[in-house]
């Protein structure tokens, strides 16, 4: 019984040893913030936020969709 209970602490050490082994790993990457996410208007394309053009709640994936989108909603 006693050797149950060793192989249980064992394990549980295991376990809070690897999770912290996870976070360390996690942390020491660059540290990248997570970029923004953006849906092209036009074509519907995911692009991040800095490669994007437009603003506000209207983005794109390129200055001539966002000219496309304008003329087409201006008609
Ligand atoms: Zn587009």
């Amino acid at each position: 019984m006693a050797k149950l209970l060793l192989l249980i602490l064992v394990g549980v050490i295991a376990y809070k040893w690897w999770r912290s082994k996870q976070v360390d790993a996690r942390t020491d990457e660059p540290s990248r913030p997570v970029e923004n996410m953006v849906r092209c208007k036009q074509c519907g394309v995911y692009l991040p936020q800095s490669d994007a053009c437009g603003g506000g709640a209207a983005w794109f994936c390129s200055a001539e969709h966002e000219r496309e989108f304008h003329a087409k909603n201006k008609n």
